[in-house]
């Protein structure tokens, strides 16, 4: 049943205290990605979800959402776009700045990857504080196409990055 595959994907997460650096709890998707089943399952919740939704464009954020992305579009039929670290992608880029549970970066985007018709989903591992897709969502909205939704495989709700979305809908597995 639903409720199994939901509990089985989040005891496949590892949790590592005090990594990267001191005080924070890090959610550790490579285990999952050791279990077939629960790999298979989570991108068949994001596909179920999203098959019929009319949604042109997977964004992954780099580098988890690379993971969980790519075979998310694949099997609804649409583009996947990465959205990248600083100087990554080789092309003209438009780029947002935002602050991290550890640290601050920026998110990349290549200019024509995304079409002002498009509908997008975002795809990450996790959401914490929310930058992290604020600033891709941002990217996507700028060149005036749709975020349909967020989608991650963990929520960390005591952060309250949800309210950061602006009230875009954020579909998350396991909490
Ligand atoms: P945030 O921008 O604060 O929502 O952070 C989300 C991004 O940072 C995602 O790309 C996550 O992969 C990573 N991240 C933040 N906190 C954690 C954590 N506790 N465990 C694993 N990844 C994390």
């Amino acid at each position: 049943d639903e409720e199994g595959r939901i509990q089985r994907i989040a005891s496949s997460i590892r949790v590592i205290p005090n990594f990267p650096k001191p005080g924070v709890i890090f959610q550790d998707i490579t285990t999952l990605l050791l279990d077939p089943k629960a790999f298979r399952d989570t991108i068949d919740f994001f596909v179920e979800r999203y098959g019929d939704k009319k949604i042109s464009v997977v964004a992954g954020v780099e580098a988890r959402g690379f993971i969980f992305g790519p075979p998310v579009a694949l099997a609804i039929g649409a583009k996947f776009v990465p959205l990248r670290k600083p100087k990554k992608l080789p092309g003209e880029v438009i780029s947002e700045e935002y602050s991290l549970e550890y640290g601050s970066d920026k998110l990349e985007m290549h200019v024509g990857a995304v079409q002002p018709n498009d509908r997008a989903i975002v795809i990450d591992d996790l959401i914490a504080t929310g930058g992290t897709l604020c600033a891709a969502i941002k990217l996507i909205e700028r060149v005036g196409a749709e975020v349909v939704e967020c989608a991650c495989v963990i929520e960390l709700p005591e952060l309250k990055g949800r309210e950061k979305l602006g009230g875009r809908p954020l579909f998350v597995l396991v909490k």
